[in-house]
């Protein structure tokens, strides 16, 4: 807990930051063989999200990170498994409603991920469940194998993109990423109802304000609005070119 408290914002940061950079943009498909859209079909975007996160997931724990600079320690990585871990098994079914089971493509790969991991690394105990005061947490018990795991799944994920192995996607999305343990499910709703707090964010974007000079633009200016749906309408007024209707 103290180790996500310090530790969470920088390694989610540096997740997301490897997720697109180094995870989205690697990984080829053999020659031959269809883009993932005609052999994974309604898989392929939740395994090429998994792919994605399992890039940034297997990178966090390596101390280039540390040597280059962008992390003061190990301790940034360990930080991102937890939360990955937890999120994956538990928090992030505050969005969905009693009875519904994952359907969105980067919460089943989150669920993927979490509960493929779980259950290989159940024999050596490298995650487990943990029950306080009528509490379900997630304790990570080796960070090293956990890697090791995550590091496993990456190559099994990339193996099916390449050759565009439908049954084992589907295999892989339907045994770990869907489903959804309902008594847990439960206690996770009731708990989160107390803190009061949204079960999503969103984004804010800077505005760019031109400044002129004649027909110059001289500078710009960035201004930070504050009211997410202020800037919402104005979008859709400014710059809502489609019709509504077709
Ligand atoms: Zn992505």
């Amino acid at each position: 807990m103290q180790r996500m408290k310090k530790y969470g914002a920088l390694s989610s940061d540096l997740h997301t930051d490897m997720h697109e950079c180094i995870g989205h943009a690697s990984g080829q498909i053999n020659a031959g063989v269809e883009t993932t859209d005609k052999t994974l079909k309604n898989y392929a975007s939740c395994l090429e999200e998994a792919r994605a996160d399992l890039v940034g997931l297997y990178f966090i724990m390596d101390k280039k990170l540390v040597d280059i600079g962008v992390m003061p320690d190990m301790e940034v990585g360990k930080a991102g498994y937890d939360n990955y871990m937890m999120n994956g098994l538990m928090t992030q079914l505050t969005r969905l409603k009693p009875g519904e089971q994952l359907e969105e493509a980067h919460m089943r790969n989150r669920a993927l991920i979490a509960h493929w991991a779980f259950e290989k690394g159940k024999k050596d105990n490298v995650v487990a469940f943990v029950t306080k005061n009528g509490k379900t947490y997630v304790q990570v018990n080796d960070y090293n194998k956990l890697r090791d795991l995550f590091g496993q799944l990456l190559k099994e994920i990339q193996r099916i993109k390449s050759e565009g192995d439908y049954n084992a996607g589907k295999n892989l999305v339907e045994n770990y990423g869907v489903k959804v343990d309902a008594t847990l499910h439960k206690e996770i709703l009731e708990r989160f109802a107390k803190l009061n707090i949204k079960p999503y964010r969103g984004f804010i974007q800077p505005k760019l304000v031109p400044v002129m000079n004649g027909n110059d633009i001289t500078d710009v200016k960035v201004e930070y609005p504050d009211n997410f749906f202020t800037q919402m309408m104005e979008y859709g007024k400014n710059y809502g070119f489609l019709p509504v209707k077709n």
